[in-house]
């Protein structure tokens, strides 16, 4: 019999979380290799998180939410699995001896424990994009010292993963992100400005967190996923293009100096990348969801449109100034979709508090050393936070 697979699962609750544990449950039944649970963590759905330790047995459960913790004793008395609960729980959690360690946590939330499992050497699947874009040469620096290997499982930057010619990238000239414009491609900005939550998070291809599908919205992901996929593959800001492709079928592309391009397709499921992470560099039969390309007909694509979706040339500029600008970008709008979320800020808002955030925040001096490019990222996480907490109070008072 193969030796089980040791994997844990950061943010197992979450929409990643639970299909990588489904994709893991696919894998053993299509008679692949079996995997262990090493740790399960999640934060307020105890309920959810104490039925994934039943199902897999792992070493450990954590809650990321201290005022759980007793909660999650309770689901689990008399299950010979281990409990704790918050931050520093969840960086230890990290830490512990893996194969496989799935970072999918949602927001710079998942920085510190990414981080942790970046100094261990283990293989980090990385769905949690936040802690690349605060962080990204640092972090994967750390990876590489640590004789470990990054597996990016955000849909985009797993098509370019395996589709790159990652022994010669010099023959790479640019990628090409995907984007499906999210639910108001065809939207006016007049029409956007009354938009609800409720919209917003309604996403025509993919079902995801709430806050990932408010980005998707504003196209903040695709601002994101730009300076993820400059910091994964070593590109400045002017070789990484991002073409609107409504299908989400073609995942993304890298074009070749000779003028091939090359695409990696599938169907809009986080569950393919999530299995191509879980196998990397080998491929695991399962019973996945396939493309019948003659039943879809045709693929199209279109420019992106910066005026009604600023966040787009937002993102561009911090990953041109570099520096502090991208978590400063990513510190800001994860603080504005969340009072979108909770109806404190207009739709059209996120992307002005963005700015002005950036405006006032780019400027600091924050010392970045390689060695705690972690705990820098989260202290300007912290600054930039603030200030757009007084933006959005602001733009709130005159509304
Ligand atoms: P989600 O909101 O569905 O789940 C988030 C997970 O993080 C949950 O397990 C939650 O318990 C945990 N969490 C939330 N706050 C926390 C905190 N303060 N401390 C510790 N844990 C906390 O999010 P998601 O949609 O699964 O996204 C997860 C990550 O994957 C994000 O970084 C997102 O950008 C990325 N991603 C998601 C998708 C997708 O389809 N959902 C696609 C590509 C990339
Ligand atoms: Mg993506």
């Amino acid at each position: 019999m193969r030796a089980a697979r040791r994997v844990s699962v950061l943010g197992a609750t979450g929409s990643v979380g639970v299909s990588t544990l489904e994709v893991m449950a696919a894998i053993e039944a299509a008679g692949g290799e079996p995997f262990e649970v090493e740790v399960l963590t999640g934060a307020g759905n105890i309920g959810r998180l104490a039925g994934q330790a039943r199902r897999w047995r792992p070493r450990l459960v954590v809650t990321a939410d201290t005022s759980r913790l007793q909660e999650l004793r309770d689901a689990l008395a008399g299950e010979p699995i281990e409990v704790a609960a918050g931050a520093d729980a969840l960086v230890e959690a990290a830490v512990r001896p893996a194969d496989l360690v799935m970072a999918s946590i949602v927001g710079a939330a998942g920085l510190r424990s990414a981080w942790a499992a970046a100094g261990t050497g283990t293989t980090l699947a990385l769905a949690n994009k936040e802690s690349l874009v605060c962080c990204g040469p640092a972090l994967r620096a750390r990876v590489d010292a640590a004789g470990g290997r990054l597996v990016p499982v955000d849909s985009e930057h797993s098509a370019i993963f395996q589709v790159f010619p990652h022994d010669r990238p010099e023959t790479v000239a640019k990628v090409i992100l995907t984007a499906s414009g999210g639910p108001f491609r065809s939207r006016t900005r007049a029409e956007m400005a009354t938009v609800t939550p409720e919209q917003a998070v309604a996403h025509p291809n993919w079902s995801m967190g709430a806050k990932i599908s408010v980005d998707s919205a504003t196209m903040a992901n695709k601002g994101l996923e730009m300076i993820e996929a400059a910091y994964l593959f070593d590109l400045p800001a002017d070789r990484i293009e991002v073409v609107v492709h409504p299908e989400s079928i073609i995942h993304s592309l890298v074009e070749m100096i000779d003028g091939s391009t090359l695409a990696q397709m599938g169907p809009p499921d986080m569950k393919t990348p999530i299995a191509c992470a879980l196998a990397w560099p080998g491929r695991a039969a399962w019973d996945a969801p396939k493309l019948d390309l003659a039943r879809l007909g045709r693929l199209t694509f279109e420019a992106p449109d910066v005026e009604r979706f600023p966040a787009l040339a937002l993102a561009r500029r911090a990953l041109e100034a570099g520096g502090v600008a991208p978590a400063v970008f990513n510190a800001a709008n994860e603080a504005a979709a969340r009072a979108f979320l909770d109806r404190r800020l207009a739709f059209l808002n996120i992307a002005a508090v963005v700015d002005q955030t950036l405006q006032r925040v780019c400027g600091a001096e924050v010392e970045f050393s390689a060695e705690d490019a972690c705990g820098a990222a989260l202290r300007v996480d912290a600054v930039a936070r603030d200030t757009a907490e007084t933006v959005i109070t602001t733009m709130a008072a005159a509304a």
